[in-house]
């Protein structure tokens, strides 16, 4: 079989440490859909990163966003400018913060938090919140739902698992050849794991809807943090 999906790596270095992020090409059919496209400032990279795995930049049809955290959302408004024709994607639930008509909730958790953190973690908070604010909105172009079905990588279908952010999506493969995480699961030590329990806007729906992807038994976890979980 044709390949199905290309894996991309993009490394950040943040004060010597170094982070990666694996968003996720799903090929076949006539769409080309990358999944999440990183942080802020991403986008030489992320072009970079497709032409290695043979992927030309501006064959990109979709940009699906798992939901509205910077490190996955970064660079879709550069991206947009700079591929007008590319299709925006997102959950019906997330829409509304991703393109700007409601304040992000990773901002106003982090505004909430910032009264609370001690001295030495005001900067820091600070940053985090001016990120936020920086972060560029960008409209989108179709919206989708749990269930919704694709031929994106040989036939798939979104699956809604909420708790990270309300409206977070993943991608299942129907033949459950694999499935595209976003931040439902991180891979942490080869196994599934919730991403960031502190910070979940609803810890109880982020544990529900890591148990549901690890119900499905799929062959391969791709998960944007810690990457691939092979079952
Ligand atoms: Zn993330």
């Amino acid at each position: 079989m044709d390949r199905r999906y290309e894996r991309l790596d993009l490394m950040y270095n943040f004060n010597g440490a170094e982070q990666h992020l694996f968003p996720v090409v799903l090929l076949g059919g006539e769409d080309v859909v990358l999944v999440d496209c990183g942080y802020p400032g991403s986008l030489e990279m992320l072009e970079e990163q497709l032409r290695q795995h043979g992927i030309r930049p501006d064959a990109v049809t979709k940009l699906v966003l798992t939901h509205q955290d910077d490190d996955h959302i970064g660079t879709a408004a550069a991206w947009k400018k700079k591929y007008p024709a590319v299709a925006i994607v997102g959950s019906r639930t997330e829409t509304p913060y991703l393109s700007g008509y409601r304040k992000n909730l990773r901002l106003q958790q982090a505004e909430q938090l910032q009264d609370s953190l001690p001295e030495d973690q005001k900067d820091y908070g600070e940053q985090f919140c001016s990120r936020y604010r920086a972060l560029a909105p960008v409209p989108v172009d179709l919206q989708v739902s749990g269930g919704d079905r694709f031929g994106w990588g040989g036939g798939c279908e979104v699956v809604t698992t909420p708790g990270h952010t309300p409206g977070h999506i993943s991608i299942r493969a129907l033949d459950n050849a694999f499935m595209v995480t976003g931040d439902g699961a991180v891979a942490e030590d080869g196994e599934l794991a919730i991403a960031n329990p502190a910070f979940c806007l609803d810890r109880a729906a982020a544990q529900r809807s890591l148990d549901l992807v690890a119900q499905y038994h799929c062959r391969e976890y791709l998960c944007y943090h810690g990457g691939l979980v092979v079952r």
